[in-house]
């Protein structure tokens, strides 16, 4: 039955682009590359079969199983070609970040969560291209950080995070939202866990600006399952697109549980949705409220915490020092049976929530997908490889594309979608970054295409192609 399938849906291609782009009339050479031989998978279309594809000024212009020529040409035997991964939840957003995660297969990420407070600056320190497509929200974290007068840099370690705001503050935070959608932001972001001090009224007001902009609300929530209920009941009162980061994170043990109470809002009509990714252990800053009871801790709970910057676990004369000195802590803890639960989970998406800074960070940077592919598709069997495929590809395009058009191109193969492709060998592609070390590339990730331009080759980056461009949101 599946057999057939494929072969009916590989028919079908071959007549659509035989029949939508005139095939015989692509003379030798018009192509700017051809990857042949591939097994491609879209899971858009179901479109599961070994053919050829050719690119043309940055877009799909054919698949086909005829023969083609063009100027550049990758000989994708062997591989699987599927769409580039969309990353929705990457804090990465640095050339440093772009370089690696690239090679994980990311064609696009985006920082949704925390996001920015200056859209337009964000975009305009980006311009003249990165590895990667790239873009981010506006963020009520750091928008109450700038109302409040908190002095953290990414996330609150005062004010921004502790006080509640007054009627003029919330005014005010409204008021930089709105300016942020129409600067162009891909989505509004939200951490409760990092602003205890905003009250769920206070989240209503802002909630309101994502619905009548009908624009996807990241977030970060508190409160395990009761507060996943509560966030999700808000958003429907006032009718705002809801995206829940890690559920695996947020969920915890529980996961199972806060899985069910977003798939209930689903099964109801309701625009929900989450992501996960691959991993047992969190990071975060260390001076943020997450860790505002650190005084009560064990020595045990001290001792699952690591310090990024040295990969020393923590105890509680050093957890006071970094307190005040800030920075990055991995916090270890999670069962892996969670983590399994949430990556294979029907509705869960993948997203990496990465972030490096001088060669240290969480190793979901550099191997999130890889691991999803190698560890939980190929090695447990735990997700058919289509199925993996789709929640890093389709899913995230598909929660964004209502209000950012140019998601509509990507997370697909199909003719003239964006030439955002990863090409890998699904026999061997696999995460190796470690705790220790989580700057370690994944392997197994052959070719990625950005845009029509090849950014790996063979495994390795190529230096100096900036073939990625700014996704911005519909109000821009
Ligand atoms: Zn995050």
């Amino acid at each position: 039955m599946e057999l057939l399938d494929r072969l009916f849906l590989g028919t079908t291609v071959v007549l659509l682009s035989l029949a939508g782009c005139d095939s015989g009339e692509i003379g030798r050479d018009e192509l700017d590359l051809v990857i042949s031989g591939s097994r491609i998978m879209d899971p858009e279309s179901g479109l599961d079969a070994v053919m050829n594809l050719g690119i043309k000024e940055g877009k799909i212009k054919i698949i086909t199983d005829q023969d083609l020529s063009g100027k550049n040409f990758i000989d994708g035997s062997g591989l699987v070609l599927a769409p580039g991964f969309i990353d929705l939840h990457e804090h990465a957003q640095s050339d440093e970040g772009y370089r690696l995660m690239v090679r994980d297969g990311v064609t696009t990420a985006l920082e949704l969560e925390v996001g920015t407070r200056d859209v337009s600056s964000w975009y305009d320190q980006r311009r003249g291209g990165q590895v990667v497509n790239y873009g981010v929200s506006v963020g009520h974290i750091p928008v109450r950080m700038a109302v409040m007068g908190d002095e953290g840099s990414f996330l609150p370690t005062g004010v921004g995070g502790s006080a509640i705001a007054t009627d003029e503050q919330i005014a005010e935070m409204i008021l930089m939202l709105e300016q942020g959608l129409s600067q162009g932001a891909v989505a509004m972001g939200f951490g409760m866990a990092y602003t205890p001090g905003a009250t769920y009224e206070e989240f209503r007001s802002m909630l309101e600006v994502a619905a009548s902009a009908r624009v996807s609300s990241h977030i970060h929530i508190r409160g395990g399952v009761e507060g996943v209920r509560r966030t999700i009941d808000i958003a429907a009162e006032v009718g705002a697109p809801l995206h829940v980061v890690h559920a695996n994170s947020s969920g915890g043990e529980e996961i199972a549980d806060f899985l069910a109470v977003i798939e209930q809002a689903v099964s109801l009509g309701q625009d929900v949705s989450t992501e996960v990714y691959p991993y047992g252990a969190g990071m975060t800053e260390i001076g943020s409220a997450l860790f505002d009871d650190w005084e009560t801790y064990t020595d045990s709970q001290f001792a699952m915490h690591q310090w990024v910057a040295t990969g020393e676990r923590l105890n509680r004369d050093n957890f006071e020092i970094y307190r005040e000195t800030g920075g990055k802590v991995i916090i270890h803890g999670r069962s892996e049976e969670a983590t399994q639960i949430g990556v294979t989970h029907p509705l869960a998406m993948i997203a990496s929530d990465g972030f490096v800074e001088e060669g240290r960070g969480h190793p979901r940077t550099t191997g999130t997908f890889s691991k999803v592919l190698g560890q939980y598709v190929r090695d447990q069997g735990s997700l058919s490889l289509m199925e993996g495929i789709k929640k890093m590809t389709l899913m995230p395009a598909q929660r964004l594309e209502r209000t950012v058009s140019q998601m509509q191109g990507k997370g697909r193969i199909r003719l003239g979608a964006d030439a955002d492709l990863v090409v890998f060998d699904p026999s061997e592609i696999r995460d190796r970054s470690t705790y220790e070390d989580g700057m370690i590339p994944s392997t197994g990730v052959e070719y990625v295409v950005v845009n029509g331009r090849v950014v790996v080759n063979r495994g390795e980056l190529v230096e100096g192609v900036l073939a990625g461009s700014a996704v911005r949101g519909e109000l821009y």
